[in-house]
């Protein structure tokens, strides 16, 4: 039977409560040897995460002002975790020693004790070897994550083992010091883990079952996606969807090692798979939609353009020496248009002009602010007529202007821009045409 590597999120492991869900989730699939976790997080909407009260303890301890009350609520917090699970862990010498270094240390290493003692606890109620991160999660003496070090180490260590928890979100340097990941980082730790024992499936658990066809807040109750490949998930992700951290995928998409976004409070949903390129999905079916707001377009026309010799170089050099990146440039026979964040303008916009007249001698430039961009995305789209007809048909039928059109050339999706005021009605127009 292959290896599943389970990594379970903040609220996951919130409480008792929800650390009990997670033992039944693991001890149903003896498959589930491997188990990643994240620091305590959020019981209810204002609560607080470990993680950030102790970056708040190393914070005051940095200035100087003592962080005894806020210390506390993190004690009080593992142990009260720790009774009501009936645990046979004295948790007091781990925690008394985070007391002591949190004022020495770094940073990363207050933060990274989140996941360590949460990692004891896990440990001790499944029954599991604990394997400290530290051991197997490598950072180079810049602090730059060390890929093979850490494939060699946590395959070693972990190869050996019938099952272990590996604390999520930090590893260490040559000299011993503890480096941390970004902010929500144990999904990277899951996927190293993952690849390093050759996993079969990682499991991702988190609060939801997967992850959804549109933005909840624009349609009320969209799908869930079943199968995404992680091309399509980079589509959707970089349109600002979000559900793994970007780091997480290439330590398993490399390794070709399908992601399982499972939801901790329904074990019995099926989640989404992120798969390879080739996973079957019905032609004609879209896999998502996903929208970003703040784009501003520049429209540029020039009789003749398709004979000028470098005009695409002059324009594109107009950009490079404003230090303005852009993000698509769909063009026709004698326009071009530079999409562009507003975050890279900022302030550049007057000068970028000027230097386009300049350039390019254009016979006219229009600037359309306020632009959002929607990209529907799905690989059952590709060979399948009639999508492109479909989606315009239904932005038409809800009477939306459409000021831009780009189709990727794998065929994997349709972006289209529009005005900012009509970014929600685009989506919900786009989801009924073809999912509702
Ligand atoms: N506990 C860390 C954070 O809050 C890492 C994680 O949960 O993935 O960012």
């Amino acid at each position: 039977m292959g290896i599943k590597v389970c990594k379970f999120g903040g609220t996951s492991l919130a409480d008792a409560d929800q650390i009990r869900k997670v033992k039944d989730i693991v001890a149903s699939d003896p498959d589930r040897r491997f188990v990643v976790p994240s620091a305590p997080g959020k019981r209810f909407d204002k609560d607080q995460k470990i993680t950030d009260l102790l970056y708040l303890c190393h914070e005051h301890a940095r200035q100087g002002i003592t962080y005894e009350d806020v210390f506390n609520l993190i004690v009080d917090r593992y142990q009260q975790i720790a009774n009501d699970l009936d645990l046979d862990l004295d948790l007091t010498p781990p925690l008394e020693e985070v007391r002591q270094k949190i004022a020495e240390e770094g940073s990363d290493y207050a933060a990274s004790r989140g996941e360590a003692i949460n990692g004891l606890i896990i440990a001790k109620i499944l029954g599991y070897t604990y394997v400290d991160s530290a051991e197997i999660v490598k950072f180079d003496a810049n602090g730059r994550f060390d890929s093979e070090g850490t494939q060699a180490a946590v395959n070693e260590r972990l190869s050996t083992l019938e099952n272990a928890v590996v604390p999520g979100f930090y590893g260490s340097q040559p000299d011993g010091r503890i480096k941390t990941f970004s902010r929500g980082g144990s999904d990277i730790t899951g996927a190293i883990v993952a690849r390093g024992v050759e996993a079969e499936v990682y499991e991702n658990w988190t609060d939801v079952s997967g992850l959804l066809m549109c933005d909840p807040r624009i349609v009320e109750n969209p799908n869930e996606i079943e199968s995404v490949t992680y091309a399509e998930l980079r589509e959707l992700a970089y349109m600002g969807a979000s559900v793994l951290h970007d780091e997480a995928i290439f330590p398993v998409r490399q390794a070709g090692i399908p992601v399982n976004i499972r939801n901790t409070n329904e074990p019995g949903a099926k989640g989404t798979m992120i798969v390879a390129e080739e996973a079957e999905i019905k032609s004609g079916a879209i896999t998502g939609i996903a929208g970003r707001k703040d784009f501003t377009v520049i429209a540029i026309a020039k009789a003749l353009m398709n004979q000028e010799l470098g005009f695409g170089r002059r324009l594109l050099s107009a950009l490079e020496t404003n230090g303005v990146s852009f993000e698509h440039l769909p063009s026709g026979i004698d326009t071009m248009s530079v999409v562009i964040a507003d975050n890279q303008l900022d302030g550049k916009l007057d000068n970028l002009l000027a230097d386009i007249r300049a350039e390019c001698k254009p016979d006219n430039v229009v600037v359309y602010p306020n632009m959002s961009l929607i990209a529907t995305v799905g690989r059952g789209m590709s060979r399948h007529p009639g999508m492109a007809s479909r989606l315009f048909a239904a932005l038409a039928d809800a009477d939306i202007n459409i000021r831009m059109i780009d189709q990727g050339s794998g065929e994997l999706n349709i972006i289209v821009g529009v005005e900012a005021d009509d970014f929600e009605n685009a989506v919900h127009a786009i989801y009924k045409a073809f999912v509702a």
